[in-house]
């Protein structure tokens, strides 16, 4: 029997959960590490599995040698990914699939292609072609094109462009006038682009302490989280560029995290004129043969700095010094369609944590939680208050739409006032963005006479109205009320409202008054296709449309200097939605779509439409004061036990039989309270009943849910979460043999929002 020096405990790609064990030969003894992808013989066939730890002896023998080490994930990532498993709740492997996307695991490998070169001088090219053109005119055709080239091209290109076949380039292979050599293709993007370079910027002094803040953290490669606060075009991005370029001047690497949306050419191009060496973007459209290239390289250290959406925190960067989450407010940082679902935001700065890395989050409208670990000390805050360049900030305006209403003795979506602005620009030949926020889809309804949405007794959160039952739900507590024929706060036998306008709603009744406008309507029904957001943008910034309306899409890091106006349709409308966040959320959107008017020379004009004129959240939005609106909803949040003042989980129960999930969450719920009560002091989790999730029903399946609050923010949450974990992972282990296979259970810690 073969005996190794060493075992490793194998967990496979697919198939089981169980661990297996191989040995491992000496030839494999440096790459055979945790976390490293490797090859193993399973019943006669090589699978794919990595290693999950290292072990002097085996659990069964005989056992097999591992085939082949593919590569080492890296110590960090490792770390990572289990603190991930522990704090998300996600069993390993997933995680590993997030960390290695399918290609890099399964049948990736670099691209081979033929390129055609001459293998003759030019002028000999041009007689040979001219004494060929009657005979033979495939021939001619090639190497017409062959002498336009300035080094060779691509067979592909070469057969395309002259519409020829290969048999012709063949021969004149053979006949020696051109050559046709194997190479191996870079798809690994941005490396051919040339950009004019620029140079680093005078820093004004506020950004000047920003950076020298980072950067001696940088120097004392010491784990520290900063946030850098700063309205937009106070020069955030600038204060990144020469943070990165420090870094990379210490020898280390650099990772940046933008919201999917705002990785445009626009960010992209600051970045590739900045620096001299390559860099890699990383995010869900690339193509298998992309994302591969670009993985070899940045693990083999090639690239330094990568720009990428939420899945880039994975990159196996070398030595990675410095981390920027750029919108760290952002939504979509979370993954919230499919488990795991992980706060990329959150993963980075223990990523930082684990590799003695900077990180730096950046926002003019930080979340609540960053904000308040700033204020705290746990981070580090710069603030950015001015503008770098003299452009001013733009006017705003409120605009009463009950008024609106009155005149018109109806609903309308356009006010006069919009209308009247709208009207000026299209004469000056100025730019319009139209925002309307699709997040108020959920009917909610509004008192027509007093105004107010609808609430719950029992938390400061509007109820929703569901079309078939008869009663008002609010889904963070479970309290129903019947209909109401009277509005609970004025008495009011006024109508209710329930609201719900699309963009393309939008686009037709703005041309409906406007019959020679331009517009472009930018949401997720018009940029299904790669490729089509971009090209919607460059089509406005070059002046094809007077206005670009769009949804959240357009609030984002966009940088249109023709534009001087901006409208924003419904702003309460997501102040309706039942979650702790809705404020957070409104205010945040309004302060960036604002932020997007008059960032040219011209002054900007913001018109802001509402059906509650009084709230305090539009006003304070109106007057870019994010910290008034940070103070005022921290306090909401402190008296009612909100994050960052509690932890939530969110448990998800779904399947396809309503009553057997229904069922299976009410008894899990029932079983988790008892096992809390015995775990956690009772003032410091309550366990809220089971609802129907915001989305009741999705495909034909199921889904009910309840939240767990653990009553402990900041220092210490983490390991409530995770003692938490630990505990439902008991139950469900016990509960096995009898919870019926058909419901799936999900856990979402800090979920983004408690409805859905
Ligand atoms: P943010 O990222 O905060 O929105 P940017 O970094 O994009 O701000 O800066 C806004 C504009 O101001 C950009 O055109 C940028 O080139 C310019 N800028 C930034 N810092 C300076 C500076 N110190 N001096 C001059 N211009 C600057
Ligand atoms: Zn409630």
């Amino acid at each position: 029997m073969t005996t190794y020096t060493k075992y490793a405990a194998v967990a496979l790609d697919l198939g089981f959960n169980k661990l297996l064990d191989y040995g491992i030969e000496e030839k494999d003894l440096a790459l055979a590490l945790p976390a490293s992808v490797v090859e193993v013989p399973v019943r006669g066939f090589l699978r794919k599995g990595y290693i999950v730890k290292l072990k002097s002896k085996p659990d069964f023998s005989p056992v097999l040698p591992i085939h082949r080490v593919l590569f080492p994930l890296g110590d960090d990532l490792l770390k990572l990914i289990s603190w991930m498993s522990r704090y998300y709740f996600v069993p390993f492997k997933k995680l590993f699939q997030a960390a290695l996307p399918p290609i890099v695991r399964k049948k990736g490998k670099e691209k081979e292609q033929f390129f055609v070169t001459r293998k003759k001088s030019r002028e000999e090219l041009i007689a040979l072609c001219i004494s060929i053109r009657e005979k033979n005119p495939a021939k001619a055709a090639l190497l017409e094109v062959m002498l336009q080239v300035e080094k060779g091209l691509f067979l592909s290109e070469l057969l395309a462009q002259s519409g020829k076949g290969q048999g012709a380039v063949t021969a004149l292979v053979k006949e020696g006038a051109l050559n046709l050599e194997k190479v191996v293709v870079d798809r690994s993007l941005l490396t051919h682009a040339e950009y004019f370079k620029t140079k680093p910027k005078v820093l004004n002094p506020s950004q000047n302490s920003a950076l020298q803040a980072i950067c001696k953290t940088l120097e004392a490669t010491e784990f520290k989280t900063h946030l850098l606060f700063g309205i937009t075009g106070s020069g955030k991005t600038e204060v990144y560029l020469q943070a990165i370029e420090r870094a990379l001047a210490l020898g280390k690497s650099a990772l940046v995290l933008v919201p999917e949306i705002t990785l445009t050419t626009q960010l992209l191009e600051r970045f590739l004129s900045r620096f001299d060496e390559p860099l890699a973007v990383w995010h869900s459209a690339l193509s298998d043969g992309e994302r591969f290239d670009t993985f070899q390289k940045i693990k083999r250290g090639d690239i330094r700095i990568v720009i990428g959406a939420r899945s880039a925190v994975f990159c196996p960067l070398h030595n990675l010094g410095l981390i920027i989450v750029d919108e760290e407010h952002e939504a979509s940082y979370k993954q919230s369609e499919e488990p795991p679902f992980y706060h990329a935001r959150d993963t980075a700065i223990m990523r930082g944590k684990i590799t003695a890395a900077t990180v730096v989050l950046g926002s003019a409208t930080p979340s609540l939680e960053s904000f308040y670990n700033a204020k705290s000390g746990k981070y580090a805050l710069s603030c950015l208050m001015s503008r770098a360049e003299n452009s001013s900030l733009p006017s705003i305006r409120i605009v009463d739409m009950r008024k609106e209403f009155d005149k018109r003795k109806g609903f309308t979506n356009f006010s006069d006032v919009l209308l009247e602005s709208i009207e000026k620009r299209l004469k000056n030949g100025e730019q319009t963005l139209l925002f309307l926020n699709r997040r108020g889809y959920h009917t909610s309804m509004l008192c027509l006479s007093c105004n107010s949405p609808i609430k719950c007794i029992h938390c400061d959160l509007s109820l929703t109205f569901y079309k078939n039952k008869p009663d008002l739900v609010c889904n963070l507590c479970g309290f129903k009320v019947p209909l109401p024929k009277k509005c609970p706060s004025c008495k009011g036998e006024a109508p209710f409202k329930f609201k719900g306008v699309g963009t393309e709603q939008i686009e037709r009744s703005l041309h409906a008054v406007f019959p020679s406008v331009r517009t472009i309507r930018l949401d997720s029904d018009t940029t299904k296709h790669k490729g089509s957001h971009e090209k919607l943008l460059k089509a406005f910034g070059s002046g094809k449309a007077d206005v670009l309306i769009g949804t959240q899409m357009i609030a984002k890091g966009l940088h249109f200097p023709e534009v001087t106006l901006v409208g924003i349709l419904n702003s309460d409308s997501s102040l309706n939605i039942p979650d702790f966040r809705a404020s957070e959320t409104t205010f945040q959107l309004m302060m960036q779509v604002a932020g997007r008017a008059g960032r040219g020379m011209l002054k900007g004009e913001v018109v802001i439409q509402t059906f509650l004129p009084e709230n305090p959240v539009i006003h304070l939005a109106a007057n870019q004061n994010f910290e008034k609106f940070y103070e005022e909803e921290i306090e909401t949040r402190r008296t009612f036990h909100y994050p960052p003042f509690s932890s939530m989980v969110k448990l998800i129960f779904s399947g396809l039989d309503e009553q057997e999930v229904l069922g299976v969450a009410e008894r899990l719920r029932e079983e988790l309270e008892e096992a809390l009560k015995g775990a956690f002091p009772p003032e410091h989790f309550i366990v809220h009943p089971v609802t129907a999730a915001g989305h009741a029903k999705v495909k034909d399946r199921y889904t009910f849910q309840f939240l767990v609050r653990l009553m402990k923010g900041g220092e210490g949450s983490g390991e409530y979460i995770i003692k938490f974990n630990t505990i439902f992972s008991l139950i469900l282990k016990d509960k096995n043999k009898n919870l019926p296979p058909s419901v799936k259970v999900n856990l979402d810690v800090n979920p983004l929002s408690t409805f859905f």
